[in-house]
Formats: structure tokens, C-alpha cells, sequence
């Protein structure tokens, strides 16, 4: 579902209001809302009125959205305005972006998620959109030491929905007014390519809805069977562009040439991609952060990037977790997203549970500000919820004024989404 940033009613004259929205004035059509008047708030999909909305939940909806500091130009200095030029020009330079990677005075980060958050108005207006994601099993086959669901991990009670179950808590948040479930899993073979096909199908056969998949390394002929069945997405990290960082993190022979080499026939067959690394991965370098940006720019329509967080009953649990590295996590995760947004203005940048784990509801709040344009919800079921320990103490909190005002009713909420994924494929299509 998506939300629009709320306007207020400055005028009426007929059906047609003059609506104050996001700094400017714009004519609404109000043959839908009943019983508006002058002051009153509203919600609006272009220049259609769809609903009142109270104050309270306006103001709250505008503080997440619309970052109040005012940045003065005059005092940027010289060398980042011209960045910024060439971000506008689709021109930046690796030097520009290693320039903004290294940005820390507290001024220049502001100018920079200012510049980044116009962009997102600019390119994208001001609507963000929520997505919802269902965990569907914690097995896996690998080992990957970052992560909790590894299979070397005893520890963990171990479950898998079936396929009803899957499908009805699917059907559950298509008619809350998800357009956007992402199914995520382990890598967990229980599922045969066939069986991950049909629930796609049986989702799709009576909800539109857009379903990304999120079930990690199964080959070519997988994915092709779920591009058939009607998947439109994935969402698969490459985790991190170093070679040898990614050999050491993932044992039993897997390798990123591999890794790669999905996203690669992924977007050969057509799908919308969600791809992204971990941030502050033990002996990351500044240059592998550098080229984790350039190759979420060579594949992503959609940016899926996080802090790492030290999990428990894993080789990484003792990596330092002290509240400077978990500052510097959530800085940098701001900064990485500023910059993914200026330099792939259309991308759709979720804010990750991640972020939101280590920095709080702020976290949120601070990524809009900084041009994330999407959120991803929580939708497994709650007694699963706490088993899928990929790190420990997960973010979640129920959403209420995001689904209350979600415009999730409405057609227009679908048919977007469909418009912006047309044209990202269409711009897949020409780099393939
Ligand atoms: N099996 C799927 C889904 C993996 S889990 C696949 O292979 O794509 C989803 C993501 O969680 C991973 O891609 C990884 O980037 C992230 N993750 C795992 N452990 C993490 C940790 N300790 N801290 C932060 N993110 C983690």
C-alpha cells in the first residue's frame, strides 16, 4: 500500500480544492471526500481527494516525510554543491562518491540527506510506499557466520509454514491492503521448486498483488519456474562485492561469482531486484563499501542494505557491539542510503528492520529524512515472529497509522506500483 504526504484545505469552490501539500498548492478533486471544509486535512492521490484525515495523524505523517531543518546553500562547500550538480546530471564519478562516503561534519551530512531527500521528492513525489514481508521458514542449508538461521545453529527452534499456511497469511495482509509481499525464507530445499511455484500461483491466482521471492540460491530453472507462476521480484544481497570477505563469511564453496551470477540471469528473466550488502561487516574496508555502492547501481531497482548485527550461536557473536559501533553502523547506513538515492534517483529504498533495530523508531524516521522512500513490515505470523532469529532482538512494532492511512483501496495503489516496475524493467531490459 502506499501513503501520500497529507495537504490542507486552504480553499473550496465546488468539487475542487485549493490544497496546501508538501510546500506547494495544489487543485483536488473532491467528489470522493464528503464534508470537507476549510483547515481540514486530507489525503490525496494526485489531484484526486481520497479521504479526511485528523490532524494529530497528519502532523505525525509530515514529521516522518518532510525533514524540517532548512539547509543553507550559501554555506556548503564548493566541491559538494558540484557533486550534487552532477548527481542531478547522472554524472557522479567514483571519486565523488568515495567524497561523500567520507563526509563527517554534522553539516555536510545534513546537506547531503537534504540534497537526497529533494531527489526523492523530485523523482519519486511525495508518496512512499509499504511493503509487507512473511518469514515463511527458518531452515537452512548454509552456514553463512553472520547469521542466525545457519545450519550449524543448534540453538535454534527450527519451523516451516505449509503451503496453506503461507498462502492464508498472505491473503491476510493482501485484504489489510499490501500490494508488495516479499516471501523470505532460509535456503530450504523442503520446498521443491515446484511447491515455491505453486504458492506464488495460488497468491496470484486471486489477489492482485506483486510477490518478490526471497529463498536465496536455487539455480536458474528455479527462478525461471517462478517468474512463470507470476513472481515479479527478489530480493537477494549480494551481501558484500569483496570476493574474499564473501568466501570467508560463507563456508561450504560459495563464492560471489555465483552469487552474482543469479542477479545477472534474475534480471535476465525479468525480475524487479531488491539487492544490497551488509554495513560493517568485520574487515570491511572503506573501498569494499565504495564498491558494494557501485554494484547495488549495477543491478538494483530496489536497495536492500543494512548494518550487520553480532548474533548469538554464531562465529561473529563476539564482534564488537560497543554504542560507537553501532553509531557508526547507523551513520554510515544513513549516509549509504543518501547516496544510493542520488546516485539511482528511481530506486525504491526500503528502510530495513536492521537499521531500525540498532537506531530505534527514529531510525525510521532519520532514513526517510535521508531518501529512503519505502518501508517493509513484519507480516509473519506472530508465533513464528521470534523464532526467525536471523540477528537477535528484531525490530517490530505495529504499524497502525501507516495501514490506517495506507490508500490501500484503492486501484491507484496497485496500478502505480505497476507503472514505476514497468519502467524499471524496461530499463533492465536495455542493460541486459
Ligand atoms: N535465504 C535468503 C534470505 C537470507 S536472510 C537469501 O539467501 O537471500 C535475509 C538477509 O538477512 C540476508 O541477505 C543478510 O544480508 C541479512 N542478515 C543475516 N544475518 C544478519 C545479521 N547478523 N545482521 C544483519 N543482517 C543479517
Amino acid at each position: 500500500m502506499c501513503l501520500t504526504i497529507p495537504g490542507k484545505i486552504i480553499s473550496i469552490n465546488n468539487q475542487t480544492a485549493r490544497v496546501s501539500l508538501g510546500g506547494e498548492t495544489r487543485d483536488v478533486f473532491m467528489g470522493t471526500v464528503k464534508g470537507a471544509k476549510i483547515g481540514d486535512w486530507i489525503l490525496a492521490t494526485g489531484n484526486i481527494g481520497v479521504r479526511k484525515i485528523n490532524a494529530r495523524d497528519a502532523r505525525e505523517i509530515i514529521s516522518l516525510l518532510e525533514d524540517s531543518k532548512q539547509i543553507n546553500k550559501n554555506k556548503i562547500d564548493l566541491k559538494l554543491n558540484d557533486i550534487f550538480r552532477r548527481a542531478w546530471d547522472r554524472r557522479l564519478t567514483k571519486d565523488d562518491l568515495l567524497y561523500l562516503l567520507r563526509l563527517q561534519e554534522d553539516e555536510d551530512l545534513a546537506a547531503l540527506y537534504s540534497e537526497a531527500n529533494v531527489m526523492r521528492k523530485t523523482i519519486l513525489k511525495d508518496f512512499i510506499c509499504i511493503h509487507g514481508i512473511i518469514e515463511f521458514s527458518n531452515y537452512c542449508q548454509n552456514d553463512c557466520a553472520y547469521c542466525g538461521l545457519r545450519s550449524a545453529n543448534r540453538h535454534l527452534k527450527r519451523y516451516r509454514m505449509t503451503i496453506n499456511e503461507i498462502t492464508a497469511a498472505a491473503g491476510k495482509a493482501i485484504q489489510r491492503g499490501y500490494k508488495l509481499l516479499v516471501l523470505q525464507s532460509g535456503e530450504d530445499f523442503f520446498y521443491s521448486d515446484d511447491a515455491l511455484a505453486e504458492i506464488v500461483r495460488k497468491i496470484k491466482e486471486k489477489n492482485r498483488v506483486f510477490i518478490f521471492m526471497s529463498v536465496g540460491e536455487r539455480g536458474y530453472e528455479c527462478y525461471k519456474k517462478l517468474k512463470a507462476a507470476g513472481a515479479s521480484g527478489v530480493l537477494f544481497r549480494y551481501e558484500t562485492s569483496n570476493p574474499r570477505l564473501f568466501k570467508k563469511l560463507h563456508p561450504r564453496g560459495k563464492n560471489l561469482a555465483r552469487r552474482l551470477e543469479h542477479l545477472k540471469f534474475m534480471k535476465e528473466l525479468g525480475f524487479f531486484i531488491a539487492t544490497g550488502s551488509l554495513i560493517g561487516l568485520p574487515g570491511q574496508t572503506e573501498k569494499d563499501l565504495l564498491n558494494d555502492l557501485l554494484t547495488t547501481k549495477k543491478y538494483a531497482n530496489m536497495v536492500s542494505m543494512g548494518p550487520f548485527i553480532p548474533t548469538a550461536d554464531t562465529p561473529l557473536a563476539k564482534s564488537p557491539h560497543t554504542e560507537e559501533i553501532k553509531n557508526w553502523k547507523v551513520r554510515m547506513n544513513l549516509k549509504m542510503i543518501a547516496i544510493l538515492r542520488l546516485l539511482i534517483p528511481e530506486a525504491r529504498i526500503p528502510v530495513v528492520t536492521a537499521l531500525e533495530t540498532l537506531a530505534g523508531e527514529d531510525g525510521r524516521k532519520q532514513a526517510l529524512h535521508a531518501g529512503a522512500n519505502s518501508l517493509m513490515f513484519n507480516l509473519t505470523p506472530a508465533k513464528y515472529r521470534p523464532l526467525y532469529k536471523i540477528y537477535g532482538n528484531k525490530f517490530y512494532q505495529k504499524e497502525n497509522i501507516w495501514e490506517k492511512y495506507g490508500l490501500f483501496k484503492y486501484e491507484e495503489s496497485y496500478k502505480m506500483l505497476e507503472e514505476r516496475m514497468a519502467k524499471e524493467l524496461e530499463r533492465n531490459e536495455k542493460q541486459n
